[in-house]
Parts: structure tokens; C-alpha cells; sequence
């Protein structure tokens, strides 16, 4: 079968390598790709907010399942435009994909469901907002509606903070994505990410991982997209891990089902383990980046087969996907300056040898110059991706490689999975 899979970062490269290896898999196209996707896949120029294009492309390469990476087309409806087309597409309707489009839709079904989620305020108008502040005092997290890319949320520590984050979702900083607001309680805990693949009837776990988000070492400085990630996540036990299924994510897809909007695809839940066990931060409709990379990496079963199924609503009806009970563990290779303005071009040598260290390299931000030199061209430029026994070996496995990789105007956090050493050492 030929499959099309749509995506350009480090996500979308272990989807390709994952892809790729299926004996279903006759030939993989991604649009737009990067320099590691081409080595699994050809690499096409398709726009994909033009619907007509891309249904158009399949009909003529004979697709017959495409995957969509990233949440944003997902959020557009570029899948019911492909379903209406006939084509078999992995990834939610755009009703669907509100669950991570409108923060305010989330937790109005949640409320709707029981589903255990942090209390909350909807708001429309800045002095509703303010007032609802007041309610819950600090700290309080202010989230603006809509897609913002990780730039709509702030976790308030003082009510001066709060009500500037306020002034900021209501300025018209964030567009559409900040007509309205989500104001919450603040929730304690320690985070960890959850995985299911679900058609809207039958649902499978799909691993844990956990990520970092801030940029600096021992978790401080600015957010960014993900400076590394390792998965499963022990801290999400098997018994948390089945209180996230029945109580969170099961109801979730029964909610969706019965009020008309089916989910397909990939639910990935954010969750926060705390003393009342966890609750739902966020949904997202698609894989996390960098997290894919490790489940990519402990995946021991046919991706396309388990794709195609979901998109083909018979989920039921394949193996339940087996993972490895080693850990994997990505190093993000960022370009200097990231997350503010990354540096463009640096140039970066020494893949293959760093591979040869048994890591896998993910290409997140690079571009090949006609001189055949790979250069950095995003933020987020290599996921250095390596397994181990334990998080510690994965850990050292991966710095390994990166150590072998050449990128002088590059950075990485040198702790990633800090929090899990420390405890399989304590
Ligand atoms: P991203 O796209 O970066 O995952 P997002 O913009 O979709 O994020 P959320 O995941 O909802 O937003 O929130 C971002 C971060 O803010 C969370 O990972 C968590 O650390 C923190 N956060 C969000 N909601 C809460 C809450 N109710 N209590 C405590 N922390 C929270």
C-alpha cells in the first residue's frame, strides 16, 4: 500500500522509520518532510491547507492510508475532507480534534462525563475573566481557548501575574485562539503523558512517556516544544495507568461517540498524578514531539497495520500493539538561541558515526544545502534517541551519541530523564 504521511519534524521522522518498516508499506511519500524522512520516504511539496491538493495527490500516487502528524490540519478538517474523498486517513474529524482545539470544549465534556480535570471557568470578556480570578485565587492557571502553541498557558503564581496573563489572552495577542479563556485551579502533582490508539469503539494503551518542557538543566527557564523525553514513565504505574483508562480517557471516547463526534486517531492525554490520582491537564489529537520518537522506539508492532485499523474503524480487530520493557530516551539538539530566535545554518557533521553507537537520529529541524551539508534550519534541530535496561543506560546511550554529533552552534540539556535516575538510584 502507499501510504502518504504529512509533517516536516522529529514526530513525523520516527513515524516514517516506524512506517516504513512494515511489509504493508509499499511506498511512503511525505509532504513536506525533511533530509531523515527522505531517507524512508519521497519527499513531496503539498500544501496542506489546500484539501483539493492533497485528495488530488492521492488519487494519482494510489494512497491508501495517510497520516497526519501534526494537530494543525487535524483542527482545520483536513481529515473529513479526506474521508469524504473515500481515502482511509489516521487522525480525528475536526469535531473530534476540538478536544485539543478548544480547551473550553474539553472541559465542558469532562464535566459533562466526570472525567477528573482541574475546576474551571469559561470566560469571554476580560472582566468576566478578572472576576473569576478572584474566585480562585492564586496560584491559577489562565489558558487561552485556542491552538496558541504552547504560548496560551500560564500557571499563575501571584493574582499580579494572573491578571496580566488575563490582559494578554484579551489584547488579541493569540487571534481566534484567544476569544475566549479558561481560567483553572492550580493542580499539584508530578505530570506524565499517556498514549491511547482508539476508532471510537475499541481503545488500546499506547505507552507513557514523560517530557521536559523548559529549556534549561533541572527544569528551569523558558518552555519550549521538548528538550527530551524517555518512555514508559514508572511513575504512571499500571495501576495509575488503569485508573487514566477507565476513569479518564474510556469515558472520553464514550462521551465523544454518543454526542456525535466519534474520535479516531491517537488521544494523547496530559495528565497530573496527584493525591486523588490523576486528572486530565490537556488532550491533545495527535503524537507529542518528541515523545513519539521513544515510542517509535519501543514499538514492537506494525505501526501501519494498527493505523490503518483505526482508520479503517476495525481496531478490534488487530493485535493490541506490544512494546518493549526496555526504556527509550531523546535528546533534543536545539540551534543556540532556541526558544527565542533560534540561529539558522549552523552546520552539522557526524550522524552516522554518532548512530554507530547504537542510537537512533531523528531530524527535527535540518535542511540538506546542494553541497550536501546538513544544516540546522528550526529550533528543535536532532532527537538523539537510544534504549537501554534502565533509564540511566538509555540515558548514557543517548549522550553517547549526541557526544559523537557535531553541531557548534547547537545546545542540549545534558539531564534528560534526571527525575527517573534519581529514583532508580535512590
Ligand atoms: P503544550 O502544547 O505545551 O502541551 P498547551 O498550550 O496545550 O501546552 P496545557 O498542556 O494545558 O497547554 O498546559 C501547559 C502546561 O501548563 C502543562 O504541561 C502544565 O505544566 C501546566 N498546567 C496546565 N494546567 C495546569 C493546572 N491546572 N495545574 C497545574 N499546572 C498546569
Amino acid at each position: 500500500m502507499n501510504i502518504l504521511l504529512l509533517g516536516s519534524g522529529g514526530r513525523e521522522h520516527a513515524l516514517a522509520w516506524k512506517l516504513a518498516q512494515s511489509p504493508l508499506c509499499t511506498r511512503l511519500y511525505a509532504a513536506p518532510g525533511n533530509p531523515g524522512i527522505a531517507e524512508q520516504a519521497s519527499c513531496v511539496t503539498l500544501d496542506a491547507t489546500d484539501h483539493a491538493a492533497v485528495i488530488s495527490f492521492c488519487e494519482t500516487q494510489g494512497i491508501g492510508l495517510v497520516v497526519v502528524g501534526p494537530e494543525a490540519p487535524l483542527v482545520d478538517g483536513l481529515a473529513d475532507s479526506l474521508r469524504g474523498a473515500g481515502l482511509a486517513v489516521f487522525g480525528p474529524s475536526r469535531a473530534a480534534a476540538r478536544l485539543e482545539g478548544s480547551k473550553g470544549f474539553t472541559k465542558d465534556l469532562c464535566e459533562r462525563a466526570g472525567i477528573p480535570t482541574a475546576k474551571y471557568v469559561r470566560v469571554a470578556r476580560e472582566a468576566d475573566a478578572l472576576e473569576a480570578l478572584e474566585g480562585f485565587g492564586a496560584p491559577v492557571v489562565i489558558k487561552a481557548d485556542g491552538l496558541a502553541a504552547g504560548k496560551g498557558v500560564t500557571v499563575a503564581m501571584t493574582m499580579d501575574e494572573a491578571q496580566e496573563a488575563v490582559r494578554e489572552i484579551f489584547s488579541g495577542r493569540f487571534g481566534e485562539a484567544g476569544a475566549e479563556a479558561v481560567i483553572e485551579e492550580f493542580l499539584e502533582g508530578e505530570e506524565a503523558s499517556f498514549f491511547a490508539l482508539t476508532d471510537g469503539s475499541t481503545i488500546v494503551p499506547f505507552g507513557s512517556a514523560q517530557d521536559h518542557k523548559r529549556v534549561g538543566e533541572g527544569d528551569t527557564g523558558p518552555n519550549t516544544g521538548g528538550m527530551g523525553a524517555y518512555s514508559p514513565a514508572p511513575v504512571l504505574t499500571p495501576e495509575l495507568e488503569g485508573q487514566a483508562m477507565t476513569r479518564i480517557i474510556a469515558p472520553t471516547v464514550k462521551a465523544m461517540t454518543d454526542e456525535g463526534y466519534p474520535y479516531s486517531g491517537v488521544l494523547y492525554a496530559g495528565l497530573m498524578l496527584t493525591r486523588e490520582g490523576p486528572k486530565l491537564i490537556e488532550y491533545n489529537c495527535r503524537f507529542g514531539d518528541p515523545e513519539c520518537q521513544v515510542l517509535m522506539m519501543r514499538l514492537g508492532t506494525d505501526l501501519v497495520e494498527l493505523v490503518l485499523a483505526c482508520a479503517q474503524n476495525r481496531l478490534g480487530s488487530v493485535q493490541p500493539p506490544r512494546f518493549s520493557n526496555e526504556t527509550a530516551l531523546t535528546v533534543v539538539m536545539a540551534a543556540n538561541g532556541y526558544p527565542g530566535t533560534p540561529e539558522k545554518d549552523g552546520r552539522i557533521d557526524g550522524i552516522p558515526v554518532a548512530e554507530r553507537q547504537g542510537a537512533k537520529i531523528f531530524h527535527a529541524g535540518t535542511t540538506l544545502g546542494p553541497d550536501g551539508v546538513l544544516r540546522a534550519s528550526g529550533g528543535r534541530v536532532l532527537n538523539v534517541t537510544a534504549s537501554g535496561e534502565t533509564v540511566r543506560e538509555a540515558q548514557e546511550r543517548a549522550y553517547a551519541a549526541v557526544d559523537k554529533v557535531s553541531f557548534p552552534s547547537g545546545f542540549c540539556r545534558r539531564d534528560i530523564g534526571w527525575r527517573e535516575v534519581a529514583r532508580e538510584e535512590s
